[in-house]
């Protein structure tokens, strides 16, 4: 099991904002900005890079998730912005192998990151 199949089934406690029946979407546990969410869907699907055909619209639906809890925080406007990262394997700098998009927003982010 990894850790966010913990979180998932509630064996680990998180700050949980959102959770419906494909993904669930908590604060990072190591905040890299003032708004740090971790974007996970309830399947098990390592990395984007194995993501299979049938997992288009679990992929879509982290997307339009991002969106809509952004616009529930009130930064899904163009003058306050967030920014959604996808870590792939180890140089892509991947820790926890289930499949996770980070929404970041709450001070200015520099282009390009690290
Ligand atoms: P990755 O580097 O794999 O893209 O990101 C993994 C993220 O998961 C990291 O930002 C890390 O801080 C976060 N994380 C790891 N373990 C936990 C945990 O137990 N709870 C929460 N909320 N976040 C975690």
């Amino acid at each position: 099991m990894t850790i966010f199949q913990r979180i998932i089934v509630g064996e680990i406690p998180a700050d949980i904002l959102h959770d419906d029946g494909h993904c669930i979407v908590f604060r990072d546990i190591n905040p890299q900005a003032p708004i740090h969410l971790l974007i996970v869907p309830k399947k098990l699907i390592p990395r984007v890079g194995e993501a299979a055909p049938e997992d288009q619209t679990i992929l879509g639906h982290l997307l339009l998730t991002a969106g809509k809890v952004a616009a529930d925080l009130g930064i899904n406007s163009t003058t306050e912005g967030f920014r959604l990262v996808i870590n792939n394997g180890r140089a892509g700098g991947e820790a926890v192998p289930h499949l996770h998009v980070h929404l970041l927003a709450g001070r200015p982010l520099t282009w390009p990151p690290g």
